[in-house]
Protein backbone atom coordinates (compact mmCIF):
# COMPACT_ATOMS: atom_id res chain seq x y z
CA UNK A 1 0.00 0.00 0.00
CA UNK A 2 1.70 3.35 -1.09
CA UNK A 3 2.46 6.02 1.35
CA UNK A 4 1.16 9.59 0.54
CA UNK A 5 2.95 12.80 1.95
CA UNK A 6 2.28 16.16 1.81
CA UNK A 7 4.36 18.83 3.89
CA UNK A 8 1.26 21.17 5.31
CA UNK A 9 3.18 24.03 5.86
CA UNK A 10 6.90 24.77 6.72
CA UNK A 11 8.88 27.66 7.54
CA UNK A 12 9.65 29.70 10.92
CA UNK A 13 5.38 30.50 10.81
CA UNK A 14 4.98 26.82 11.45
CA UNK A 15 5.53 23.46 10.44
CA UNK A 16 3.84 20.37 9.70
CA UNK A 17 3.54 17.02 7.57
CA UNK A 18 0.70 14.57 6.87
CA UNK A 19 1.78 11.00 5.99
CA UNK A 20 -0.64 8.52 4.97
CA UNK A 21 -1.42 5.23 3.82
CA UNK A 22 -5.36 4.28 2.76
CA UNK A 23 -5.17 3.12 6.97
CA UNK A 24 -3.47 5.18 8.48
CA UNK A 25 -2.32 8.90 8.83
CA UNK A 26 -0.09 10.79 11.24
CA UNK A 27 1.14 13.92 11.23
CA UNK A 28 4.82 15.28 12.55
CA UNK A 29 4.40 18.57 14.00
CA UNK A 30 1.49 20.58 14.80
CA UNK A 31 3.58 24.21 14.26
CA UNK A 32 -0.03 26.10 13.55
CA UNK A 33 -3.23 26.76 15.09
CA UNK A 34 -5.18 23.55 15.79
CA UNK A 35 -7.53 25.88 13.59
CA UNK A 36 -5.24 25.89 10.92
CA UNK A 37 -3.93 22.98 11.02
CA UNK A 38 -7.29 21.11 10.59
CA UNK A 39 -7.85 23.42 7.69
CA UNK A 40 -4.82 22.52 5.56
CA UNK A 41 -5.32 18.49 6.40
CA UNK A 42 -9.30 19.58 4.94
CA UNK A 43 -7.17 21.26 2.04
CA UNK A 44 -5.10 17.90 1.15
CA UNK A 45 -8.29 15.19 1.88
CA UNK A 46 -7.93 14.27 5.33
CA UNK A 47 -10.14 14.09 8.22
CA UNK A 48 -8.73 15.98 10.92
CA UNK A 49 -10.89 13.64 13.21
CA UNK A 50 -8.92 10.72 11.55
CA UNK A 51 -5.49 11.03 12.73
CA UNK A 52 -3.53 8.03 14.41
CA UNK A 53 -1.05 10.58 16.03
CA UNK A 54 0.78 13.70 15.81
CA UNK A 55 4.35 13.43 16.71
CA UNK A 56 6.00 16.53 17.77
CA UNK A 57 10.38 16.59 16.77
CA UNK A 58 10.66 19.20 19.98
CA UNK A 59 9.24 21.79 21.79
CA UNK A 60 9.47 25.17 19.72
CA UNK A 61 6.53 26.85 19.12
CA UNK A 62 7.19 26.80 15.47
CA UNK A 63 6.51 22.54 15.37
CA UNK A 64 3.93 22.52 18.74
CA UNK A 65 2.04 25.37 18.44
CA UNK A 66 -1.59 23.57 17.79
CA UNK A 67 -0.48 19.96 19.19
CA UNK A 68 -2.43 20.51 22.73
CA UNK A 69 -5.46 22.39 21.08
CA UNK A 70 -5.71 19.81 17.75
CA UNK A 71 -5.74 16.83 20.01
CA UNK A 72 -8.38 17.80 22.86
CA UNK A 73 -10.40 19.09 19.70
CA UNK A 74 -10.07 15.66 17.69
CA UNK A 75 -8.67 13.34 20.46
CA UNK A 76 -5.42 12.44 18.77
CA UNK A 77 -2.65 10.94 20.76
CA UNK A 78 0.44 12.50 20.66
CA UNK A 79 3.77 11.57 20.92
CA UNK A 80 6.75 13.30 22.23
CA UNK A 81 10.53 12.46 24.19
CA UNK A 82 10.53 13.32 27.37
CA UNK A 83 12.08 16.09 27.06
CA UNK A 84 9.88 17.80 25.07
CA UNK A 85 7.18 16.62 26.95
CA UNK A 86 8.35 18.40 29.96
CA UNK A 87 9.31 21.57 27.76
CA UNK A 88 5.79 21.48 26.58
CA UNK A 89 3.76 21.50 29.61
CA UNK A 90 2.14 24.69 29.16
CA UNK A 91 0.23 23.24 25.98
CA UNK A 92 -1.43 20.29 27.62
CA UNK A 93 -3.90 20.17 30.27
CA UNK A 94 -3.46 16.51 31.19
CA UNK A 95 -6.00 15.52 29.33
CA UNK A 96 -4.59 14.54 26.35
CA UNK A 97 -3.31 11.06 25.34
CA UNK A 98 -0.09 11.44 25.69
CA UNK A 99 2.72 8.82 24.27
CA UNK A 100 7.02 9.04 25.22
CA UNK A 101 8.74 7.89 22.35
CA UNK A 102 12.67 7.45 22.35
CA UNK A 103 15.25 7.82 19.76
CA UNK A 104 16.26 4.47 17.67
CA UNK A 105 13.20 2.76 19.36
CA UNK A 106 10.56 2.54 16.36
CA UNK A 107 6.69 2.79 16.95
CA UNK A 108 4.10 1.25 14.68
CA UNK A 109 0.81 3.02 13.50
CA UNK A 110 -0.67 -0.33 11.41
CA UNK A 111 1.00 -0.42 8.43
CA UNK A 112 3.65 2.65 9.17
CA UNK A 113 6.77 2.58 11.19
CA UNK A 114 8.23 5.60 12.83
CA UNK A 115 11.87 6.08 13.49
CA UNK A 116 12.84 8.86 15.73
CA UNK A 117 16.20 9.63 15.72
CA UNK A 118 18.60 12.38 17.53
CA UNK A 119 18.90 15.80 15.74
CA UNK A 120 21.47 18.32 16.80
CA UNK A 121 19.49 21.56 17.54
CA UNK A 122 19.00 23.93 20.59
CA UNK A 123 16.23 21.87 21.79
CA UNK A 124 15.36 20.17 25.17
CA UNK A 125 15.55 16.24 23.66
CA UNK A 126 15.09 16.87 19.79
CA UNK A 127 14.42 14.38 17.36
CA UNK A 128 13.61 13.54 13.18
CA UNK A 129 11.80 10.83 11.70
CA UNK A 130 11.92 8.39 9.20
CA UNK A 131 8.71 6.84 8.05
CA UNK A 132 8.68 3.43 6.72
CA UNK A 133 6.37 1.22 4.68
CA UNK A 134 7.51 -2.41 5.05
CA UNK A 135 5.36 -3.87 2.41
CA UNK A 136 6.24 -2.21 -0.49
CA UNK A 137 9.82 -1.02 1.20
CA UNK A 138 8.42 2.56 1.12
CA UNK A 139 10.79 5.21 2.95
CA UNK A 140 10.51 9.02 3.61
CA UNK A 141 12.20 11.00 6.10
CA UNK A 142 11.28 13.80 7.36
CA UNK A 143 14.36 16.34 9.01
CA UNK A 144 14.44 19.96 10.07
CA UNK A 145 16.03 22.04 12.70
CA UNK A 146 19.45 20.38 12.13
CA UNK A 147 22.34 21.86 13.16
CA UNK A 148 25.42 19.82 12.15
CA UNK A 149 23.90 16.09 10.75
CA UNK A 150 25.09 13.04 12.91
CA UNK A 151 25.50 9.77 11.99
CA UNK A 152 22.31 8.90 13.82
CA UNK A 153 20.70 11.41 11.56
CA UNK A 154 22.32 10.01 8.58
CA UNK A 155 21.92 6.24 9.51
CA UNK A 156 18.31 6.87 10.05
CA UNK A 157 17.89 9.08 6.18
CA UNK A 158 19.91 6.35 4.20
CA UNK A 159 18.21 4.94 1.54
CA UNK A 160 14.45 6.77 1.94
CA UNK A 161 12.42 7.23 -1.47
CA UNK A 162 11.70 11.35 -0.72
CA UNK A 163 13.17 13.55 1.76
CA UNK A 164 11.62 16.56 3.47
CA UNK A 165 15.19 18.47 4.84
CA UNK A 166 15.58 21.89 6.28
CA UNK A 167 17.26 24.11 3.74
CA UNK A 168 17.26 27.22 5.94
CA UNK A 169 18.95 30.18 4.99
CA UNK A 170 21.88 31.50 2.46
CA UNK A 171 25.14 31.74 4.49
CA UNK A 172 25.98 34.48 2.27
CA UNK A 173 22.27 36.33 3.06
CA UNK A 174 22.56 35.18 6.88
CA UNK A 175 25.91 37.33 7.34
CA UNK A 176 24.42 40.01 5.76
CA UNK A 177 21.42 39.89 7.62
CA UNK A 178 20.20 42.70 10.34
CA UNK A 179 20.21 40.19 13.10
CA UNK A 180 22.73 40.45 16.06
CA UNK A 181 26.21 38.71 15.95
CA UNK A 182 24.43 36.51 18.83
CA UNK A 183 21.30 35.45 16.52
CA UNK A 184 23.47 34.57 13.84
CA UNK A 185 25.90 32.64 15.67
CA UNK A 186 23.17 30.50 16.68
CA UNK A 187 21.47 29.89 13.39
CA UNK A 188 24.33 28.99 11.99
CA UNK A 189 25.92 26.89 14.92
CA UNK A 190 26.06 23.13 15.04
CA UNK A 191 23.28 23.51 17.24
CA UNK A 192 20.98 25.80 14.94
CA UNK A 193 19.91 25.42 11.48
CA UNK A 194 21.02 23.89 8.00
CA UNK A 195 22.03 26.12 5.22
CA UNK A 196 21.05 25.27 1.76
CA UNK A 197 24.70 24.33 1.32
CA UNK A 198 24.46 22.71 4.39
CA UNK A 199 21.34 20.53 2.69
CA UNK A 200 22.89 20.10 -0.53
CA UNK A 201 26.16 18.53 0.90
CA UNK A 202 23.73 16.13 3.45
CA UNK A 203 21.27 15.05 0.32
CA UNK A 204 24.24 13.92 -1.70
CA UNK A 205 25.56 11.98 1.00
CA UNK A 206 22.39 10.49 1.26
CA UNK A 207 21.86 10.05 -2.55
CA UNK A 208 21.03 6.50 -3.77
CA UNK A 209 19.14 5.05 -6.88
CA UNK A 210 15.76 5.06 -5.08
CA UNK A 211 15.43 8.64 -4.23
CA UNK A 212 13.18 10.24 -6.61
CA UNK A 213 12.07 13.55 -4.57
CA UNK A 214 13.55 16.37 -2.11
CA UNK A 215 11.37 18.66 -0.67
CA UNK A 216 12.88 21.58 0.65
CA UNK A 217 11.61 23.00 4.28
CA UNK A 218 11.99 25.52 7.24
CA UNK A 219 13.55 28.03 4.75
CA UNK A 220 13.96 31.43 6.38
CA UNK A 221 12.41 34.42 5.55
CA UNK A 222 14.26 37.28 5.75
CA UNK A 223 18.01 34.91 4.81
CA UNK A 224 16.59 32.46 2.12
CA UNK A 225 14.52 32.36 -1.07
CA UNK A 226 12.91 29.38 -2.70
CA UNK A 227 14.76 29.93 -5.83
CA UNK A 228 18.19 30.11 -3.89
CA UNK A 229 17.32 26.79 -1.66
CA UNK A 230 16.07 25.06 -5.32
CA UNK A 231 19.03 26.18 -7.57
CA UNK A 232 21.61 25.15 -4.85
CA UNK A 233 19.85 21.76 -3.88
CA UNK A 234 19.77 21.24 -8.02
CA UNK A 235 22.90 22.31 -8.60
CA UNK A 236 24.30 19.61 -5.96
CA UNK A 237 22.31 16.67 -6.86
CA UNK A 238 22.77 17.38 -11.12
CA UNK A 239 26.34 16.69 -10.44
CA UNK A 240 25.79 13.11 -9.24
CA UNK A 241 23.10 12.17 -11.68
CA UNK A 242 19.99 12.91 -9.95
CA UNK A 243 17.28 12.62 -12.05
CA UNK A 244 14.59 13.42 -9.05
CA UNK A 245 12.68 16.89 -8.09
CA UNK A 246 13.72 19.52 -5.82
CA UNK A 247 10.25 20.83 -4.43
CA UNK A 248 10.50 23.73 -2.23
CA UNK A 249 7.15 23.79 1.00
CA UNK A 250 6.39 27.24 1.66
CA UNK A 251 4.65 28.64 5.11
CA UNK A 252 1.33 29.70 3.48
CA UNK A 253 -0.07 26.46 1.90
CA UNK A 254 0.41 22.68 1.30
CA UNK A 255 2.63 20.96 -1.07
CA UNK A 256 1.05 18.42 -3.48
CA UNK A 257 -0.06 15.00 -1.93
CA UNK A 258 3.05 12.76 -3.24
CA UNK A 259 2.38 9.38 -3.84
CA UNK A 260 5.89 7.18 -2.95
CA UNK A 261 4.88 4.42 -4.82
CA UNK A 262 3.89 6.27 -8.05
CA UNK A 263 7.02 7.93 -8.12
CA UNK A 264 9.05 5.25 -7.84
CA UNK A 265 7.10 3.96 -10.48
CA UNK A 266 8.45 6.99 -12.15
CA UNK A 267 11.52 6.92 -12.02
CA UNK A 268 12.22 3.10 -12.90
CA UNK A 269 10.37 4.18 -16.44
CA UNK A 270 12.97 7.58 -16.63
CA UNK A 271 15.45 4.47 -16.07
CA UNK A 272 14.63 1.76 -18.57
CA UNK A 273 13.86 4.82 -21.26
CA UNK A 274 17.23 5.65 -20.78
CA UNK A 275 18.67 2.32 -21.42
CA UNK A 276 16.67 1.80 -24.03
CA UNK A 277 18.47 5.10 -25.80
CA UNK A 278 21.89 3.60 -25.21
CA UNK A 279 23.51 1.61 -28.31
CA UNK A 280 23.38 -2.05 -28.21
ZN1 LIG B 1 13.56 24.36 16.44
ZN1 LIG C 1 11.70 25.02 13.62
Amino acid sequence: MSVRFSVLGSGSRGNATLVATRSTRIMVDAGFSGRELARRLDAVGAAPGQLSAILLTHEHADHTRGAGVFARAHGTPLYMTAGTRQACDSLLTGSETVHVYRPGRPVTFDDLAVEPFITVHDARDPVAVAVSEPDEDLRLGIATDLGKPGVQAKHALRACDALVIESNHDEQMLWAASYPAAVKSRIASSHGHLSNRGAAALAVELLSPRLSVVVLAHLSEETNTPALARSTMERALAKKGYKGRVVVAGGDSPTRLFDLAELRGRSRAAQLSLFGQLPG
